[in-house]
């Protein structure tokens, strides 16, 4: 296995869990942008958004029908953002699919 996320979901590598159940784990960015950065991610692996398709879509509405109660768990109550990079010019550097959830303060108002 060579992705880093599937290794964090199998336990072998750790990490501080926000928010687990059979489909999904959310966790605590290693290198926070943000007072609350929290990367949700599905158990299976969806290298990015360029490999989601109609069979496996359904877990990306479960993430985001999730995302309200992870962002309050994670202390982005207040508000928060989520960005998911793809490919090579969205600088993604980890070939899972994610989202980012970015809280817990006033965010700049561009992100570019
Ligand atoms: P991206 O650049 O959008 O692919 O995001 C990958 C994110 O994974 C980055 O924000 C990294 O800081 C984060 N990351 C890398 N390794 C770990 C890890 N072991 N635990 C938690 N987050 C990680």
């Amino acid at each position: 296995m060579d992705c880093l996320f599937c290794r964090i979901i199998s336990g072998e590598i750790p990490s501080n869990k926000v928010y687990e159940d059979d489909d999904i784990l959310a966790f605590r960015d290693i290198a926070p942008e943000a007072p609350c950065h929290v990367l949700v991610i599905p158990k299976t692996h969806i290298e990015s958004v360029d490999a989601i398709t109609s069979e496996n879509s359904a877990i990306v509405s479960k993430i985001f029908e999730k995302i309200p109660s992870i962002a309050k768990a994670g202390g982005a109550g207040n508000g928060y953002r989520v960005i998911t990079n793809c490919g090579e010019d969205g600088c993604q550097s980890v070939h899972h699919l994610h989202f980012h959830i970015l809280g817990g303060t006033k965010l700049p108002e561009h992100v570019v």
